[in-house]
C-alpha cells in the first residue's frame, strides 16, 4: 500500500497552519508550524505562509489540504471525488462526508488514537472490528449504524488500558455516539457541514477538478 513517507510537519508548514497530524505533539511548543513558521525548502524564509495565488494556485491548495489533513493520497482523493460527483447533493460537501465516513477517522473521532495516522495503524494491524468483524482496511466507509469496537482480546493491552480512562471523559462529535466503558462506539448519523472541522473550502476543490 502506497503511502507517504516523509516528515508530515512539512505538509503543515506548506500549508501554513497546524493541520494535527501528530497528536499531542501538535499542541505542544514542539510543533513545527509555531517554531518554523516558514515554508519548507532552501528559500522557505523568503517566502511568506501566505502567497498572492492564482485561482488555480488556490484550488490546488485547499484540494492538496484536504488530502493531507484526511491523509488521502491523491489517487484515492480522486477516486473520492468521482464518488461525490455522483451522489445526490452538493459535490464538496458529498466528499468531505466521504473522507469524514472512512474507518480510521471515525476511530480517530472517537478519541481511540491520537492522530488519523495513528488510527490507521491500529486498523492496520487488526485492534479493529466493524459491525463485530475484525476489519484491517482503513479505507472502508462507515454507514449509519454501524458499530466500530476496539476488539476484545486487544483491550487488556497496555495502550488501550490506558486509553480506558482517557476514554471516560472524551466528548466525541454528535454525529457518533462512544460507549467508553467498552471501547465502542456507533455512526449515529451522517455529519453535517458544520460538524466537520476540516480547515478546506470544498468548493475550491471542486472547482479544481472541474477545469
Ligand atoms: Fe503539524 Fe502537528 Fe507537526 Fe505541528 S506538530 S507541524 S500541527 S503535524
Amino acid at each position: 500500500m502506497a503511502r507517504y513517507k516523509e516528515s508530515v510537519c512539512k505538509l503543515c508548514r506548506r500549508e501554513g497552519m497546524k493541520l494535527f497530524l501528530k497528536g499531542e505533539r501538535c499542541l505542544s511548543p514542539k510543533c513545527a508550524v509555531e517554531r518554523r513558521p516558514f515554508v519548507p525548502g532552501m528559500h522557505g524564509r523568503q517566502a511568506r505562509f501566505r502567497r498572492q495565488e492564482s485561482d488555480y494556485g488556490q484550488q490546488l491548495r485547499e484540494k492538496q489540504r484536504a488530502r493531507r489533513f484526511y491523509g488521502v493520497l491523491e489517487r484515492q482523493f480522486r477516486r473520492y471525488f468521482d464518488l461525490a460527483l455522483r451522489a445526490r447533493g452538493q459535490t464538496g460537501f458529498n466528499l468531505l462526508v466521504i473522507l469524514e465516513r472512512r474507518l480510521d477517522n471515525v476511530v480517530y473521532r472517537l478519541g481511540f488514537a491520537d492522530s488519523r495516522a495513528q488510527a490507521r495503524q491500529l486498523v492496520n494491524h487488526g485492534h479493529i472490528e466493524l459491525n463485530g468483524v475484525k476489519t484491517d482496511i482503513p479505507s472502508a466507509l462507515v454507514n449509519v449504524g454501524d458499530q466500530i469496537r476496539v476488539r476484545e482480546q486487544k483491550q487488556s493491552n497496555g495502550y488501550f488500558r490506558d486509553l480506558a480512562e482517557i476514554l471516560e471523559h472524551r466528548s466525541v462529535p454528535e454525529w457518533l455516539s462512544l460507549n467508553a466503558s467498552e471501547m465502542s462506539g456507533t455512526v449515529v448519523a451522517f455529519p453535517t457541514r458544520e460538524q466537520i472541522d476540516a480547515p478546506v473550502n470544498e468548493q475550491l476543490i471542486v472547482e479544481y477538478y472541474s477545469r
